[in-house]
């Protein structure tokens, strides 16, 4: 194919900056001559629109971090080329946004067949720094290194004041946890196990006892760096560390510090190269004899996606998991928590939420605070009848709730085959059909919809959550003892 015309220019525009003229063959680019614009206006506006779209559909952090470093380069024939500055962000693009980008763009503009994505950096142009990303990130990322503060500002967030030792209620749910984790913070010479791996589900106290044992370190030991960060921001800073070509330093920073805490390190499975950059961090840090904190929401066995050697290095000091809360606990934590609000609940009241709201010490103290301010804002006594009126939506959601997860456990418990099967691949029928009614059970017993279901089982789409459904269905009018299996687990489940 011959290319007419090879132009790289700035487009005077301040957003345009990041998009170039064309190389393409001028007569095949879409409406070029009626409109009078030159084509690289065109591209860039096209491009303009398909990003607007894609912004919507994948979110500001996602669209931060790799949508908006792409340059479209030009347009060769029915070939869009657009460049990104690393391989790696080359390979992150092609693997989760190329569909989307190349049907977009042929919305756009009925020409384009292929979408080319190259490395290649920008000459002259700096990318910009992933505002938006810090942003969103920064709650989660603390350094706290008392002695002097010169963190770059990405790493400055603090630690939540209320996440204390002397804050958190133990019960046997977490008497193991909160130990390992006191046990930790108060070794000041060498890590009496290292990583210290925390694990539960959501709004179970993770993130509270490792901002505990931060502020324990900070307050015992001033001259440690303590670093705290979510494996999310993790990644983030990794990414950016080698678009920006400062690969060495984020190596030395995160190589530097007595006690590294990941937090929700589920986050980075399936992530390859930000795995591999994290299993050298630890190994160079867990040789120097320094403290490691991992948390997750599942065993490092049960983490899909993870490398081998990762989760076999994250089993190698003690793994402590936080279980569901008892009904006792939860009544302790209200206690404690009502205690602190200056109000005075009746233990009836107390009682009947530890009762009731039984998902997570999160939803647990949300619906306590709504009660307390509901009554502040009144100016009313707290009754139990008030506290049934504010908390209806509430009350309703959890009289029957079973998750997913304990579906997927106690399915795959009764089928004799590892939870992390309902995630995997495998379709071996011996798990597949397990897997099967699993998910025709979270349909039936949970009120997720079946692309959130599909999502909880290892991403699958909801015509395979369908399909499942229909299945099961099918098996129970035919096979009898099939149907006593499916019958008994839904007992269990809801009983
Ligand atoms: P996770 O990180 O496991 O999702 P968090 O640590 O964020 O959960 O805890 C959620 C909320 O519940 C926080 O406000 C935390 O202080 C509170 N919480 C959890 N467990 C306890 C506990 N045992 N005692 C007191 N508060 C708790
Ligand atoms: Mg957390």
């Amino acid at each position: 194919m011959m290319v007419i015309g090879v132009e790289f220019r700035k487009s005077p525009s301040g957003d345009g900056e990041r998009v170039w003229g064309c190389c393409g063959k001028m007569g095949e680019f879409n409406g070029g001559a009626d409109t009078g614009k030159g084509p690289s206006d065109l591209l860039k506006e096209q491009w303009e629109r398909v990003t607007r779209t894609l912004k919507a559909d994948i979110g500001e952090a996602a669209f931060q971090s790799w949508i908006k470093p792409i340059l479209v380069r030009c347009i060769d024939g029915n070939v869009v080329r657009m460049s990104v500055p690393t391989r790696f962000m080359r390979d992150w693009v092609m693997a989760h946004y190329h569909d989307k980008i190349t049907d977009l763009w042929r919305a756009e503009n009925a020409v384009v067949a292929v979408v080319e994505v190259i490395v290649q950096a920008e000459r002259g142009l700096q990318p910009k720094a992933p505002e938006a990303i810090e942003h969103t990130a920064a709650k989660e990322a603390v350094i706290e290194r008392p002695v002097e503060n010169n963190q770059p500002k990405s790493l400055s967030a603090s630690l939540d004041r209320r996440f204390t030792f002397d804050q958190f209620v133990v019960g046997k749910p977490n008497e193991f946890a909160y130990a390992a984790a006191r046990r930790v913070a108060e070794a000041s010479k060498r890590p009496p196990f290292n990583p210290l791996f925390l694990y539960g589900g959501v709004g179970l106290g993770k993130t509270h006892l490792m901002h505990a044992i931060a502020w324990h370190i900070r307050q015992c030991e001033p001259n440690h760096t303590v670093m705290y960060l979510s494996a999310e921001k993790f990644m983030y800073r990794f990414i950016r560390a080698l678009r920006e070509q400062t690969i060495v330093d984020f190596k030395e920073q995160f190589r530097s510090v007595d006690v590294l805490m990941i937090d929700d390190v589920q986050f980075i499975a399936g992530k390859d190269a930000t795995q591999e950059e994290f299993f050298h961090t630890f190994n160079s840090l867990v040789d120097e004899g320094r403290q490691i904190v991992i948390s997750a929401d599942k065993s490092p066995s049960d983490l899909t996606g993870m490398e081998e050697r990762l989760v076999s290095r994250l089993n190698c000091g003690l793994v402590a998991d936080i279980h569901a809360t008892t009904y006792e606990l939860r009544l302790g934590i209200l206690q404690s928590k009502g205690l602190k609000l200056g109000m005075e609940v009746p233990p009836k009241v107390l009682e009947f939420l530890a009762h009731k709201i039984t998902a997570n010490v999160r939803e647990l103290e949300g619906a306590l605070n709504r009660v307390v301010a509901h009554a502040q804002l009144v100016g009313r006594d707290i009754s139990l009848e008030a506290t049934q009126d504010v908390l209806h939506d509430l009350l309703r959601a959890n009289d029957r709730r079973v998750t997913i997860e304990e579906i997927q456990k106690q399915v795959a418990s009764h089928f004799n085959i590892r939870t992390s099967d309902m995630h995997s691949a495998r379709r071996a029928r011996s798990v597949a059909r397990p897997r099967q009614v699993a998910m025709y059970l979270a349909k039936q017993l949970t009120t997720r919809s079946l692309p959130e279901i599909g999502r909880k089982f290892g991403g699958r789409d909801h015509t395979t959550v369908m399909h499942a459904v229909k299945k099961v269905e099918e098996l129970r009018e035919h096979d009898s003892s099939f149907a006593e299996d499916v019958e008994l687990l839904r007992r269990m489940l809801e009983g």
